[in-house]
């Protein structure tokens, strides 16, 4: 099946071709700058052609026609007609406590989640936007929403969503944990299931989803029993701009010292701080990385901050799960910065584990074991796929029908 996943950003929308028969990206691209000015990359993965130009993208709706245009293209599209994709399917960042599985757009779905921009306000507009998009260019065929916080909320029990705010707050402005990455956490857990035996009963892991925004949980029997963002995807461990986890008396604090609005603060937790904010030099792991190396003692700092929350979210996390099989480390800083990953493991021997640093320290594209065989917890590396699990669900709902 020809399977168009769409993920629209606030200004941006990627997307990619799949063809779920045969398992392969057709094509793929970006477009950028959307409601500012516009530009666009396509490439089509099978003759190698790639288009790019800048063109006017006043919104995602425009976005999505020209996204069509390049996919139908006789010189690089894929497709002789919009007709011959099947369906499409839409990563949402939020669905609230609404949807705890990918579902089929209906209207009744689009009312829901017009209950959830209030939840991710930047985010939201733009998926509608970009659903929208789709159902003028191509009527009829049909979309799926699949949610980030969807395999967070399916399965989270009770004590680990509620907060300990007063209960109303929960009840009527539905303030609770729903976490986010929810669809690499469940690529990456699934792989991992796979390499452990097959069977997620009775398994233990940790996935760890490093990336500029970061966040990390405990998968017990192939389900979600906690994770570390939260109400929005400011909580958790320190990030690339974004604070984590931090003693909630310091934003009324600081607003007081800076007269911050709460807008203002908001801005600051998310887009000042993290990497960003204690290195004062980048957000970006690897600058922080190559300025430790240099001697700066507060990219040294960043680093070891980072470090060091993780190791106590796998503490946390191996006691609310009553043990550990395997650790995961996924996305950008997971996936290539091996002495992240061998700093983190470094302090874990005594709940057995045994990293194997020199394998550990070579490159892979392919999902790899870097504990050595005989560790009891074994440590994986495993590329996450977030588009792939779309593609998946989008088939899988619209073969259904
Ligand atoms: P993502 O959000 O998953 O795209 O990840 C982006 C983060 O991955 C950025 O902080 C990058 O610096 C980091 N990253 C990518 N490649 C490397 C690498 N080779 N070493 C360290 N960090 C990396």
């Amino acid at each position: 099946m020809n399977v168009l996943v769409v993920n629209a950003g606030s200004s941006s929308l990627k997307y990619q071709l799949f063809d779920t028969t045969a398992g392969v990206v057709r094509a793929k691209g970006l477009c950028e700058r959307i409601g500012i000015d516009g530009k666009i990359k396509h490439t089509n993965l099978e003759s190698g052609a790639v288009y790019e130009t800048e063109i006017a993208m006043p919104n995602h709706t425009v976005a999505t026609k020209i996204v069509i245009d390049a996919l139908t293209s006789a010189e690089y599209g894929s497709v002789k007609s919009m007709d011959e994709i099947e369906a499409v399917g839409h990563r949402v960042v939020h669905g609230g406590a609404y949807f705890s599985e990918s579902v089929l757009v209906t209207d009744e779905v689009m009312a829901k989640l017009e209950l959830c921009r209030d939840l991710a306000p930047l985010h939201t507009p733009a998926h509608i936007m970009g659903i929208e998009g789709c159902t003028e260019a191509m009527p009829g065929t049909p979309q799926v929403l699949v949610f980030d916080t969807a395999f967070h909320t399916a399965s989270m029990p009770e004590k680990a969503y509620v907060y300990p705010v007063s209960y109303d707050m929960y009840e009527k402005y539905a303030v609770r944990r729903y976490g986010a990455h929810g669809t690499s956490h469940r690529y990456v857990a699934g792989e991992c299931i796979k390499l452990l035996g097959g069977k997620a009963e009775g398994t233990k892991i940790i996935t760890c989803h490093l990336g500029n925004g970061s966040s990390i949980s405990a998968v017990k029997d192939g389900k979600v029993i906690d994770t570390s963002m939260g109400f929005t995807p400011l909580a958790g461990i320190e990030m690339g701009t974004r604070c984590g986890d931090i003693d909630p008396a310091i934003v009324p604090y600081i607003m007081n010292k800076t007269g911050m609005t709460p807008d203002e603060v908001n801005n600051y937790m998310n887009k000042k701080c993290g990497f960003l904010g204690v290195s004062g030099i980048s957000s970006d792991c690897r600058d922080v990385c190559a300025a430790a190396k240099e001697g700066n003692h507060r990219a040294q700092l960043a680093l070891d901050i980072v470090v060091y929350e993780i190791q106590k979210f796998i503490g946390a996390y191996t006691v609310a799960m009553g043990g550990l099989d395997a650790i995961v480390f996924t996305a950008g800083i997971g996936e290539n910065d091996s002495a992240m990953r061998e700093n983190v493991c470094k302090g874990l021997e005594f709940m057995g584990v045994d990293f194997d640093a020199e394998k550990n320290a070579n490159r892979y594209s392919s999902a790899t074991e870097i504990s050595k065989p005989t560790s009891k917890v074994k440590v994986f590396m495993i590329p996450t796929n977030e588009e792939l699990v779309i593609a998946k669900d989008t088939e899988a709902i619209v073969k259904a029908l």
